[in-house]
């Protein structure tokens, strides 16, 4: 029997996962991937092979209550139906926040569990999510072990200095430091850096991770050194719908002036800020490209994103004391070519060229001359999820038929 592992990221109403086969010696294999959507209302359910072919498909109603537990019950039994020789032997989890406690994925039990409900505070609308599956496993799997795999651990690797904001001694003893986030996504372009360039690996890299969260991180040696996200995952640059960095005077504005409570201000923070904010339009790069020709909110909503990004690429720059590369992923790194265009325009003084047809082509590399070279490399967070809950369980498989 091949032993396989599920990989979940889950969300408020969706849960989306891989399914990687674990041989001895070799590299996680991806076998199949898929997501539950709407759980929660109408839920769909859709999963996919290696070559993009949608194997199986199926929505439930609006009254068939199906939520995060019946998507995992369900995604078991599909598992089960489909496994040809295989086994599941272990699950990994994406969690958002590590804490302090957690700067290397850790296999779950109960002392985990607590301690990783404490954080929910530091990232109050994504960790409930990503704790939900891992409890459900624990009842209705006993024995199935489970990882988890933070976004916050590769920071640990940072300086006190970099980690530390100039408040109260006794705020840093109660947690309030930096921490930052999309740790996995970091950690996946970081191992790949050396296929692409091995000056890249030994050098000094801003990674851009540019989707509907959005963040950067400066790479030394391919560790982290500084990154634009702190305490919690509204810091830094605009995003989707969250804000990125304001002045915290803004918070004490929402609070007493505006009189909204502290769940409103967060929520308009975390829900209603960002591009969908700036432009009242949408969230969605792809709508917001589609109409900034003839539409200023739309133009503005991405002229401030690409002026934050490119301003806190010079921060980064500043802390690694050069540039020799510059790397786009996530949705919108990979995918939009203006985006990519615009802040390498901006970082001419930076030594980076952009080569426009190997932009518009999606070329790997995409600067030209023999200055700090610019990339774009697809990110993978499930693979960096399967094998760190494949170096936890130690290679030692616990295989249990499913
Ligand atoms: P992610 O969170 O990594 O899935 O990224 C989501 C973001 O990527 C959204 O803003 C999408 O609009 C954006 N995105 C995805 N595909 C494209 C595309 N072809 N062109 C521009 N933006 C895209």
């Amino acid at each position: 029997m091949t032993p396989v592992l599920i990989v979940l990221n889950a969300g408020s109403s969706s849960l989306k996962f891989q399914v990687f086969d674990m041989l001895d010696g070799a590299a996680p294999r991806l076998v199949w991937k898929g997501l539950y959507e709407g759980l929660g209302g109408s839920a769909h359910f859709l999963v996919k092979d290696t070559s993009g072919s949608v194997l199986d498909e199926m929505t439930w109603g609006s009254d068939d209550r199906f939520g995060h537990e019946q998507a995992l019950m369900h995604l078991v039994s599909w598992l089960r139906q489909h496994q040809e020789g295989r086994e599941l032997a272990a699950i990994g989890h994406r969690v958002v926040h590590g804490g302090e406690a957690f700067t290397r994925p850790v296999l779950v039990d109960e002392a985990v569990i607590q301690s990783l409900e404490a954080l929910v505070p530091l990232a109050p609308l994504h960790q409930p999510h990503n704790l939900e599956p891992i409890r459900i496993v624990r009842r209705r799997l006993p024995g199935m072990p489970q990882v988890a795999c933070f976004d916050t651990a590769f920071h640990q690797t940072q300086s006190e200095i970099a980690s530390l904001f100039a408040l109260p001694r006794e705020m840093r003893e109660r947690g309030v430091r930096r921490y930052g986030f999309h740790g996995l996504s970091y950690d996946y372009i970081s191992s790949v850096l050396k296929d692409y360039d091995p000056r890249l690996a030994g050098g000094r890299v801003v990674v851009a991770h540019l989707g509907n969260g959005a963040s950067l991180c400066a790479l030394k040696d391919g560790v982290s050194i500084a990154t634009t996200m702190g305490f919690s995952a509204l810091d830094g640059l605009p995003m989707g719908t969250r804000c990125g960095a304001v002045d915290a005077g803004v918070v004490f504005f929402m609070l007493r002036e505006m009189k909204l409570s502290p769940e409103e201000a967060e929520r308009v923070l975390y829900t209603k800020s960002g591009l969908l904010g700036v432009s009242g339009i949408s969230n969605d790069m792809r709508v917001l490209r589609s109409k900034a020709a003839t539409n200023a909110d739309a133009k503005r909503a991405i002229d401030l994103f690409v002026y934050r990004i490119t301003r806190e690429i010079g921060s980064l720059v500043a802390a690694l004391g050069g540039l020799d590369g510059l790397v786009f992923t996530a949705g919108i790194g990979e995918n939009d070519v203006a985006t990519r265009a615009e802040v390498i325009a901006g970082l001419a003084w930076a030594g980076l060229t952009l080569d426009e047809a190997a932009n518009r082509a999606g070329d790997p590399r995409i600067s030209s001359g023999s200055g700090s070279t610019a990339w774009v490399i697809p990110t993978n967070e499930e693979l960096v999820i399967a094998r760190q809950t494949r170096s936890v369980l130690g290679g030692a498989q616990t295989k249990l038929a499913i």
